[in-house]
């Protein structure tokens, strides 16, 4: 059986996690299972093992040849899974290079999505919830940064589009509206 894919994506802090675990309930209770897979376990998994970090927050600051061998790695055992998935990984990583694409062509060829999601916020609320999250080392960042980052991520999304004919959903998570984001990208994905 031929899953579909979907390809879920945002920057650090907009809500990504929460829209997809809510959104997957929302679907299982309609009896449309779709499993979820986070691209960067993969790729920490394979960091950890090879004694290159020790926390997933410490990937985006390796440099830009180990985090593309890393993602390449993870995309090819992702690629593996069948049946309906959701992929949480990030159109573009921030580095200290510049932005990395999180999907270049060679990832995009082995995971083929149906659907590319962005889900956005406004920059500002983007901030708050940064600095309100203990649990991860989020990086300290302007508005104005957040936006450029949401910015280049909508013109990775339209070349990925280019690349492999799926269709760019944007999702809006805005403060106290989950529930309004996981009804429309759950109408989109049942
Ligand atoms: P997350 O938990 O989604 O924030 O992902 C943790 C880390 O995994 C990110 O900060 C990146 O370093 C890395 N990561 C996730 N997806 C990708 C990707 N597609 N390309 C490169 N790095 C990624
Ligand atoms: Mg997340």
């Amino acid at each position: 059986m031929a899953g579909k894919k979907v390809i879920i994506t945002g920057v650090p802090g907009v809500g990504k996690t929460s829209v997809i675990t809510d959104t997957i309930q929302k679907l299982a209770d309609d009896g449309v299972p779709y499993q979820s897979i986070n691209f960067g376990t993969f790729m920490f998994e394979v960091a950890k093992a090879k004694g290159l970090v020790q926390d997933r927050d410490e990937m985006r600051k390796l440099g830009k040849d180990e985090q593309k061998a890393l993602q390449r790695e993870a995309s090819q055992q992702i690629a593996k899974i069948d049946g309906n998935v959701i992929i949480d990984t990030h159109a573009s990583v921030k580095t200290p290079s510049g932005f990395l694409p999180g999907l270049p062509e060679w990832v995009l060829r082995d995971l083929m999505p149906d659907v590319f999601v962005l889900v956005e916020a406004d920059d500002d609320q983007i901030l708050r919830r940064r600095m309100s999250d203990e649990s991860r080392l989020r990086d300290i960042e302007g508005s104005r940064s957040i936006r450029e980052h949401q910015e280049f991520n909508r013109a990775a999304a339209a070349s990925y589009a280019m690349l492999t004919g799926c269709t760019v959903l944007y999702i809006e998570n805005a403060d106290f509206l989950l529930t309004l984001s996981v009804e429309r990208l759950a109408a989109v994905l049942r």
